[in-house]
């Protein structure tokens, strides 16, 4: 039996970290962690930056490229980034809404730190409106969630992801190309873990020897992340997926909605656990199926074409308790028959949509004009089909327009099937030592800024690993002499 080759990379004597996955979560985790007291590489198994810019930034050549290489699946991404204490369900009970948000802050100013990029406007700063706004929606039964947003386009996208390419490239090595196939604890003294990597074209696996390992691999690794997990004994829970509908009409449909900032968060709570809520307005953009995610986390999805005289939004409902669908059930459902349109009469009487998408739709040109028409109201399972209505429902009352018969459903959308992997405060796999688990891949996070946040935490947890000590010897005296310290005797160490 012949024998894999494969060349050791020895331990580095200063330490070394290895992050796994170039978008918000491992770029943010690199930025943090580097100090110059340790090494760090970053590895990619997509295209480095340049490789992924094309003249159209927002049309996906292949899926691929849309989702992998240096920025991530944030490279190509409607650009929207939120900034709020409401970053799902794994750091919002863990940090004081303040601390989020000054994080938020600051990794808003990490990202646009070039003067050109510091114009990025930042909206939804217009605290009236939105408590007017809110208090509208509680009127209908509905929680509206401010916060400010920056929209970037394709352009201003790649600018920030390119300053962040060149700084890091100051502070570790970059990758790209490379795929990380495994992760094991070593058993050589002197480093925690081995990363088996493997070059572009089948190069040979290369051996890493690494003291920090930080798994970012974004949601479309779920598969190859939750393999790792079991076979490293990381405790997860199993995903309650989201089901998404994009609702699509005329131009003015959502404007009673957007008073206060382009990206209202409303949300309905039902009395049998189910959440149902509306977020992503668009005006004027379109909806092309999702490049093919291993894992369908999105079905359909965007492109920019601001000319037409539609908007979308898109509305998502989660079910709890014997209700919820399981991660493949919801997969299953993502795939069954691609992407299906609805009108939203036919949807509320349960009955499928005959003739043509582009038939359909009137007042406005219909962004998937040969959708093949059917009934998605049958496709949801129950409590998820309700919930969807009770929410429409709801916000026509804020925006009479959304309950027009002629606006169209298409769907379904999957997210949030990812397994939830169990982490410490500082991102760890509990009883790992070493190793961090950040961004979308490990369920964590869905969205730009809350993937960033949670490599930031890592990343800093890394970084103090390496920081010098505290001299005490050193200080002491030193503060004394100053009479800032009691007398009281050190206690021995
Ligand atoms: C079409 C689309 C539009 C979106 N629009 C928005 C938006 O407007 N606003 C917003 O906030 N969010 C948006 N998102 C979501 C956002 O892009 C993600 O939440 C975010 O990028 C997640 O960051 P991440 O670092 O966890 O993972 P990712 O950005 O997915 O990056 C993971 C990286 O890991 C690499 N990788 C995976 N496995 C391996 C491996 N084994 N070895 C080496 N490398 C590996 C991948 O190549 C990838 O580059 C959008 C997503 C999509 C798909």
């Amino acid at each position: 039996m012949s024998r894999i080759a494969f060349s050791t990379e020895p331990p580095s004597p200063v330490g070394r970290t290895v992050v796994v996955g170039a978008g918000p979560a491992g770029l943010l985790a690199t930025l943090r962690a580097s100090t110059e007291a340790h090494e760090i590489l970053l590895v990619d198994h997509g295209k480095d930056f340049y490789g992924r810019r094309r003249p159209d930034a927002r049309q996906y050549a292949d899926a691929t490229t849309a989702v992998s290489g240096f920025g991530g699946a944030a490279l190509l991404s409607c650009g929207r980034m939120r900034l709020t204490h409401r970053v799902g369900t794994t750091l919002s009970p863990r940090f004081p809404p303040h601390d989020i948000e000054d994080r938020q802050r600051e990794i808003d100013t990490v990202l646009l730190q070039d003067e050109s990029e510091k114009n990025i406007e930042l909206y939804g700063t217009d605290m009236v409106a939105a408590a007017a706004l809110a208090a509208r929606a509680t009127e209908c039964d509905l929680d509206y969630t401010h916060y400010p947003v920056r929209e970037l386009d394709g352009e201003q996208l790649f600018s920030v992801m390119g300053s962040m390419r060149e700084r890091i490239a100051g502070v570790g090595r970059i990758l790209c190309g490379t795929r990380c196939m495994d992760v094991r604890p070593s058993p050589r003294s002197g480093s925690r873990w081995e990363v088996w990597l493997s070059g572009e074209g089948g190069e040979y696996p290369r051996l890493v020897h690494a003291d920090n390992v930080v798994l970012a691999p974004g949601a479309a690794a779920t598969a190859w992340l939750h393999d790792q997990g079991q076979r490293l004994g990381l405790p997860s829970r199993p995903a309650t997926p989201e089901i998404g509908l994009h609702l699509e009409g005329p131009r003015d449909l959502l404007e009673p909605l957007l008073t206060a900032g382009p990206d209202p968060l409303l949300t309905w709570q039902s009395p049998d656990g189910a959440t149902a809520r509306c977020l992503n307005p668009w005006t004027g953009d379109g909806i092309v199926p999702a490049p093919g995610h291993q894992g369908a986390h999105r079905h359909v999805t965007r492109r920019t074409d601001r000319s037409s005289n539609r908007a979308q939004i898109t509305l998502l409902v989660r079910c709890t308790g014997p209700q919820a669908l399981t991660a493949s059930q919801a997969r299953v459902l993502a795939f069954h028959g691609g992407v299906i349109a609805q009108t939203l009469g036919d949807f509320f009487q349960d009955r499928p949509t005959t003739g043509t998408t582009g038939a359909a739709a009137v007042g406005y040109l219909p962004s998937l004009p040969k959708a093949t028409t059917g009934s998605l109201s049958t496709l949801l399972p129950r409590p998820y089909r309700e919930a969807m209505k009770a929410l429409i429902i709801r916000l026509a009352k804020l925006s009479p327009s959304l309950l027009h018969e002629e606006n169209l459903l298409y769907g379904l959308a999957v997210q949030g099937i990812e397994h939830r992997f169990d982490i410490t405060d500082s991102m760890q796999a509990p009883e790992h030592p070493g190793l961090y688990l950040v961004g979308d891949g490990p369920g964590l996070t869905d969205g730009i800024m809350a993937a960033a946040e949670t490599g930031w935490i890592a990343g800093d947890a890394i970084a103090a690993q390496h920081r010098p000590m505290v001299d005490l010897g050193r200080l002491v005296p030193q503060a004394r002499n100053a009479n800032q310290l009691s007398h009281d005797p050190i206690p021995a160490a």
